[in-house]
């Protein structure tokens, strides 16, 4: 057992899914962990309502007129805290609370810059994030080896084959040694294939953004359940495991898993597959984040496997899913293809979430944009900030043109 240190941490997206099953965690465990920063969106209240509960030294919001909001609520309550906004606030939050440690929890591009500068400044880095990893995966992953960050990924998927490999596996240094020296031959990341696994293609087209966020096993935002849906999530998850785990498309495979049990698993040279499994919440991978290389209690109900009725494995079938297709290829073509995807689909997904877009056109703008804009080497930060721009504004136009 190490010894237990208290962990300063900084929350950005503390008011979504992930941000508040991290504060319900860490409400549980007082003593190890001290709430340094906090940050949201535009979910000024609950924000209001969390700095009450944990005092941070910082809060952030997106807009300057919900920060002047924020602080009069905090002041109304008696709390003086530092009150930041926009893109700088989210920044500031990372790099002056005193944390040690930030849970990346904000969904989309938005989470980019200030998860970078936690792994510039050698924070421990607790992934929820993925987005921010698939736009920039070279240039974030050495930004975490110069900075000396612990990155420890909170996606179930990922989290469960980090908890699948030798224990010297914990930086981001030891990525190039997965096949010589760990002997990990493939790894393989589960899918429950969403709500729409076994629907008819034919009735796919007239799907609401209430159904495809109704997802059979996992709670959480809105974004993140459409790409559940779609499949996207897994092809975004392909490439984070690509960058995290330095391994070759080749060798990360997708299994669908309706049962959301196994989270993942990796098969290594001499037969063995080492699977992690458990109940499908994610208190178990921010507990194990938050608290690694200890163990706390994360809330979570035990798993009974007697209870099951079975646990089931199938290959995806891309002309049901064409997004994890779209995904594959975009990662295979490397450079900024994998940037121009993730930008494309937040478009196609927001559009698709306020009516403005048919499910089935997800895909197809996702596609579009990618035959818009060639790969290029994804040489700098500036270079990526600029192809997702590009990215956006293409796939914009294309929505208002259908
Ligand atoms: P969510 O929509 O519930 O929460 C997103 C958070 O980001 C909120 O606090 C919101 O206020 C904040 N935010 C949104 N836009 C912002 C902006 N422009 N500036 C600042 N803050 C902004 O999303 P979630 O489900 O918690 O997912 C968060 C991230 O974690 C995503 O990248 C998602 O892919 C990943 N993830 C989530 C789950 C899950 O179970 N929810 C599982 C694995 C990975
Ligand atoms: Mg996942």
């Amino acid at each position: 057992m190490h010894d237990l240190i208290t962990r300063n941490l900084c929350i950005l997206g503390s008011t979504g899914s992930i941000g508040m099953n991290t504060l319900d965690v860490v409400r549980a465990h007082r003593d190890q962990f001290k709430v340094s920063a906090l940050t949201a969106g535009r979910q000024i209240e609950r924000l209001a309502e969390q700095c009450l509960e944990f005092r941070p030294k910082i809060a952030a919001v997106h807009s300057a007129t919900d920060a002047r909001t924020l602080k009069e609520l905090l002041e109304g309550k008696g709390l003086s805290i530092a009150v930041h906004h926009g893109e700088a606030g989210l920044i500031t939050a990372v790099s002056e609370s005193d944390c040690d440690t930030v849970m990346a929890a904000i969904v989309g591009a938005a989470g980019l810059l200030p998860t970078l500068r936690a792994a510039e400044l050698g924070k421990r880095v607790l992934l929820a994030n993925k987005e921010s990893l698939v736009m920039s995966g070279d240039i974030f992953m050495n930004a975490a080896i110069r900075g000396g960050a612990e990155l420890l990924p909170i996606d179930s998927e990922h989290n469960a084959i980090f908890q699948c490999l030798p224990p010297h596996f914990t930086s981001p240094k030891n990525t190039s040694r997965m096949k010589e020296h760990l002997g990990v031959e493939e790894i393989w990341l589960t899918a429950s294939g969403g709500p729409f696994r076994n629907t008819p293609i034919d009735q796919l087209a007239n799907i609401t953004p209430d159904q495809a966020c109704a997802h059979p096993n996992w709670v959480m935002g809105r974004k993140i359940s459409v790409d559940s849906a779609t499949m996207m999530n897994k092809g975004l998850e392909v490439i984070e495991a690509h960058w995290l785990f330095g391994l070759p498309l080749e060798q990360i495979k997708v299994l669908i898993h309706p049962e959301s049990v196994v989270h993942s698993m990796v098969r290594y040279r001499d037969g063995s597959v080492m699977a992690q499994l458990g109940q499908p919440d994610m208190r178990t991978p921010i507990a194990f984040g938050l608290a690694w290389p200890n163990r706390i209690d994360a809330g979570v109900a035990p798993l009974n496997l007697t209870q099951l009725s079975g646990l089931h494995f199938t290959e995806p079938d891309l002309l049901r899913f064409p997004c994890l297709g779209l995904a594959f290829t975009a990662a295979r073509q490397g450079g900024t293809s994998p940037t121009v995807l993730n930008a494309a689909n937040e478009i196609a997904v927001a559009a698709f979430l306020e009516g403005r877009l048919p499910y089935l056109k997800i895909a197809q703008a996702v596609e579009f944009a990618l035959n818009q804009l060639p790969s290029q080497k994804a040489g700098s930060l500036d270079e990526v900030l600029t192809v997702d721009r590009e990215a956006r504004l293409k796939t914009s136009d294309w929505i208002t043109r259908q």
